[in-house]
């Protein structure tokens, strides 16, 4: 049975957090401009806020699941500090070619394949039609778009005006998509 929940299905490297490359470290953490407010509003309004994210860094062996989880821990009491807090973090350890030993799989979770916007979808009774997904790569919208996660927005901070490119959205801040959401 379809969900009735909204959602708000966040990337992480790049929407909550500037992508530095295989982030790790508490200290390297810059948080993107408006994030803290966009999460504060839609938290507000009653959406569910996800964050789904590609962590082949882990795989790699750069970085361990509890290096991961350190981190996740900390930028949620962040967002907590701010007002609204993160409910649920999927992540994806695996890569195809790159993984090391049992994380090297052509899973179904790495972006751009669905399975973790499913996974949220199924655990959080989200309704992927009233449902919004932030990314800043074409993995994250293809994969809520495979999803049915109607409204699909990728950052680009280059400036570009708001547009529409193939089905989803391309906007220059959060507080735009704030405004797209109608928050
Ligand atoms: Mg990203």
């Amino acid at each position: 049975m379809m969900g009735e929940r909204r959602g708000l299905i966040l990337d992480r490297d790049g929407v909550i957090n500037i992508d530095i490359n295989f982030l790790h470290r508490i200290e390297d953490v810059v948080f993107v401009e408006g994030i803290f407010d966009l999460v504060r509003a839609a938290k507000a309004a009653g959406y569910a806020i996800v964050v789904a994210t590609n962590q082949s860094g882990i795989g790699r062996d750069m970085y361990s699941e509890a290096q991961f989880h350190t981190l996740m821990d900390w930028i949620g009491a962040e967002f907590v500090a701010q007002g609204g807090g993160i409910d649920a973090v999927y992540f994806c350890p695996h890569h195809p070619t790159e993984g090391q030993g049992e994380y090297r799989r052509d899973c179904a979770c790495r972006k751009p394949k669905p399975g973790m916007f499913l996974q949220a979808i199924a655990e959080w009774d989200l309704d992927p039609a009233q449902s919004w997904t932030i990314g800043d790569n074409w993995r994250d919208v293809d994969a809520g778009a495979a999803a049915g996660v109607a409204n699909r927005v990728l950052i680009d901070p280059t400036g570009t005006p708001v547009h529409q490119d193939r089905g989803h959205w391309v906007a220059p801040s959060m507080a735009e998509i704030q405004r797209m959401m109608g928050l």
